[in-house]
């Protein structure tokens, strides 16, 4: 029997598949990533800092241990190249692998910012346990830590930073926190309470360059002026990782393409977690992935099952990467989601 293969292994990878083997013990499972697996829960990348955590302390288990509680094979360190939805395999740096299902959950990648400059080097995004133990490295005790991007990430940087004794500095373009999640006032009021903690903020200012400076960065911005700092984080937006899907000839629009049942444009493959736009809505939550992978769970399971939340979740461009704005934390608690059973049983193609 073919194995169901997943391919990502971050929050949408493992809960679907501990949600799946709540109903199904014996399918062979499969699960492909190109990192090094460990389970680990991504909001806590920018908790981090003020509770002194190292990655490996943010690390909730090896990838062994979840093959073993999941009884699943692992490859890690495996970088799935290509994919052919026809004949059901797809392609990793060493190996051809036959799926029955396929599911990806490729996440988001960071936006990198076209920056003039010489040390591009100092300049960190952090979407991974890997880039967090990579930046911690690099920072300095006591740094003056320059962050380009004033959402929810990088505002949610900014403070932890600053409560873990570093000094930090907000850049954006936007003329308030938050754009398209926070209303004006709201955006103000988080804004103040920063500053009154001592994180200093540069908005309305568009970072153009990043330089080596005879102590750390030298940080020019679009009106002529400069930010001095040690180590600079980029919280500018992530981007779906679509690639994979588009030159399988999946649909893709901002995200891949799929209906509420998780299902892209082929019948076997679906997709769900921030590479999925779900029925139109990119939305780089944790609450409504956890929705998703109870869902699709369900109809891997054979119980074909749409996924299903409230419509002020997907407000317009409030979960939308892009602009200054990052995928924005927060949506946990603000989404209460579910499942539905589908009626249109003859949707997914049977097991
Ligand atoms: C700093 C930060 C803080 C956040 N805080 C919150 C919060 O407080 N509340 C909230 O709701 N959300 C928050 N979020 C968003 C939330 O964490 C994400 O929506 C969620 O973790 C995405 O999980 P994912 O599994 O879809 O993607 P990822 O965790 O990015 O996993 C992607 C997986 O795909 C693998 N992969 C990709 N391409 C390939 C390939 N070609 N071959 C093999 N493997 C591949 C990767 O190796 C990885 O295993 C935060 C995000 C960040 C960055």
């Amino acid at each position: 029997m073919h194995p169901i293969i997943i391919v990502g292994t971050g929050l949408a990878g493992y809960n679907l598949a501990k949600a799946f083997r709540k109903l199904d013990q014996g399918t062979p499972l499969v699960m492909i990533t190109a990192d090094d697996g460990r389970h680990y829960s991504k909001p806590m990348l920018s908790t981090g800092f003020s509770k002194g955590k190292s990655a490996e302390a943010l690390a909730m288990a090896e990838a062994t241990t979840m093959a073993t509680e999941l009884n699943a094979t692992i490859l890690t360190h495996t970088d799935v190249q290509s994919i052919d939805p026809h004949a059901h395999q797809l392609k990793t740096d060493d190996r051809v692998l036959t799926y029955r299902k396929l599911v990806l959950a490729t996440g988001a990648a960071p936006i990198r910012l076209a920056l003039e400059g010489d040390a591009k080097d100092a300049v960190f995004s952090i979407n991974d346990l890997t880039d967090y133990g990579r930046f911690r490295a690099a920072l300095p005790e006591t740094a003056h830590v320059a962050i380009m991007g004033a959402g929810l990430i990088g505002c949610e940087f900014a403070n932890d930073l600053h409560a873990g004794d570093y000094r930090t500095t907000v850049i954006a373009p936007s003329s308030q926190v938050m754009p398209g999640l926070l209303p004006t006032e709201a955006a103000g009021s988080v804004r103040s309470a920063l500053e009154a903690l001592g994180v200093s903020f540069r908005l309305g200012q568009a970072a153009t360059g990043v330089f080596r400076a005879e102590d750390g960065v030298q940080l020019t911005l679009d009106n002529g002026d400069s930010v001095y700092a040690d180590i600079v984080i980029s919280a500018v937006g992530l981007r779906p990782r679509t690639p994979l899907a588009e030159e399988a000839g999946l649909a893709v629009n901002k995200g891949i393409v799929v209906n509420r049942l998780l299902q892209t444009s082929h019948p076997d493959i679906f997709a769900m977690g921030d590479c999925a736009e779900v029925d139109g809505h990119v939305l780089l939550y944790v609450m409504p992935l956890m929705a998703c992978a109870r869902a699709l769970a369900q109809t891997l399971a054979g119980e074909p099952t749409e996924v299903l939340w409230p419509h002020a979740c997907y407000r317009e461009n409030a979960c939308l990467p892009g602009g200054d704005g990052t995928a924005s934390s927060g949506g946990q608690g603000a989404v209460a989601a579910g499942t539905r059973r589908c009626r249109r049983q003859g949707a997914v193609s049977g097991r």
